[in-house]
Formats: structure tokens, C-alpha cells, sequence
């Protein structure tokens, strides 16, 4: 699902670089990325998912080469094909929780935003404990609860690639386990793949390998 080859990235103006010579995840891996802070985990996520071009080398997703790709292509490939939960959410603050979760549908023709889906994104707010608050405006939400509405962005479009980085640092440890459940089961009953950042080595047994960035 995802290869990276030969990959040279740095942010301009920083002498932070990150070389990847060779790294695979198969098709319905769930793999989980450790590591200390500022070893550039977030900038890995960033280039598989096409927000970052690597300088040099190869970053091919499924079928698509998003390296290659144009910036309009990447928005696209990203939005339709990926859920991303990100580490700061980025939810849109002037939108209310279910207007969030359907955005990737408003702004891609490659989504159809039809009955079905908005009966699916209700289902899966209310799994995540956020039913009575769908109409609420984000910025009135708890941290925990702003993370669990990135999580259903992520998942509504059942994506065969899920990035989500630290998905769960802000949650409530009697949440917690719940919405992992919750995402876990997502990912296996899509088959989709999972690369995840976290901090959490409690949660390094429900994944298939780990990746230490150390
Ligand atoms: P992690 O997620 O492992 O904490 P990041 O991938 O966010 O690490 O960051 C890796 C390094 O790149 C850090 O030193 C960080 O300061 C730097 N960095 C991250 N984003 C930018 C940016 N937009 N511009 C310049 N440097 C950045
Ligand atoms: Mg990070």
C-alpha cells in the first residue's frame, strides 16, 4: 500500500532532514510509528499523504505515484483515498461538528455526499459519543471531543489508507479504549491500511509492527 524509496526531504530554511531509503507497509498492515518528538514523524505521515514532496526518491500510495503528482492531484488523491486524523485536528472552527465530517465530501467531486453517507456519518458521531452535539460549533468542544470528530472525518469515506498521528494523546483513558475499538474495527471491516503515530506503548500489541524512529 505504501513505498517509499530513496526518499531526501528537508524544510526549507531548517537543517531538520529525513532520509528514508526503503520503507514498505503491505495492504491491511496496521503499523505504529514511535518516537522521540521532532524525529519527524508528522513530516513521514506529510509525504504519504502528498501535503509534502520529497526533494529526492519515491513515495507511492496503492496505485497512485503521489510524488509525482501535481498539486491539484494530490489534494484530490488525499482527500478521496486518505483519512487523515491530524495531531491539531484541523477542524474548521466556523463549521459544526457534522458540517466537519462531511466537508471532505463538499470539496472533492470524487466523494458523493448522498443520503447514505450523512445516515453513516450520524451512526458513526453517535458511536463516538458526539450524537447530541452535531450541530454544535467545534470551537465549543473539549479537546477529547474535537479529536473523536477528526476521527469520523477520517473514516466517514472508508478510506484504504488511514495516517492518523496521535490520534488518541487527548482522549479520557474510559474513552480511550473505546474509540480505539471503534477505529480498529473501522479499519478491519474496510480492509484498509493503518499508520499511526503514538506515544502510547500500551497500544504497540494492536498493531502488526512497529516503527521506531529513534
Ligand atoms: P514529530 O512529529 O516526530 O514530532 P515533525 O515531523 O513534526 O516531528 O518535525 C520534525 C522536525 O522538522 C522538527 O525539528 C520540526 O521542528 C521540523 N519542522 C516541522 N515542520 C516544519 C516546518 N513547516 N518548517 C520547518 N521545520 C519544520
Ligand atoms: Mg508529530
Amino acid at each position: 500500500m505504501i513505498e517509499i524509496s530513496s526518499l531526501e526531504f528537508a524544510y526549507p530554511g531548517s537543517d531538520f532532514s529525513l532520509r528514508i531509503p526503503d520503507f514498505h507497509v503491505g495492504a491491511q498492515e496496521k503499523v505504529a510509528v514511535i518516537g522521540p518528538s521532532g524525529s519527524g514523524k508528522t513530516t513521514l505521515l506529510n509525504l504519504v499523504a502528498g501535503i509534502l514532496v520529497p526533494e529526492q526518491g519515491t513515495v507511492r500510495c496503492g496505485d497512485s505515484e503521489v510524488s509525482a503528482l501535481g498539486e491539484a492531484a494530490r489534494r484530490d488523491f488525499r482527500i478521496s483515498r486518505i483519512g487523515f486524523v491530524f495531531q491539531d485536528f484541523e477542524l474548521l472552527d466556523y463549521l459544526s461538528v457534522l458540517d466537519n465530517v462531511l466537508h471532505p465530501y463538499r470539496i472533492t467531486k470524487t466523494l458523493k455526499l448522498t443520503k447514505a453517507v450523512r445516515d453513516r456519518a450520524g451512526k458513526l458521531l453517535q458511536q463516538m459519543g458526539l450524537g447530541d452535539k452535531l450541530t454544535r460549533g467545534v470551537e465549543r468542544l473539549s479537546q477529547g471531543e474535537k479529536q473523536r470528530v477528526a476521527i469520523c472525518r477520517a473514516l466517514l469515506p472508508s478510506p484504504q489508507l488511514v495516517l492518523a498521528d496521535e490520534a488518541t494523546g487527548n482522549l479520557d483513558p474510559r474513552n480511550k479504549g473505546h474509540i480505539l475499538d471503534l477505529l480498529f474495527d473501522a479499519v478491519q471491516d474496510h480492509g484498509s491500511t493503518l499508520l499511526a503515530v503514538t506515544h502510547d506503548h500500551e497500544l504497540l500489541p494492536r498493531f502488526d509492527r512497529t516503527v521506531d524512529f529513534n
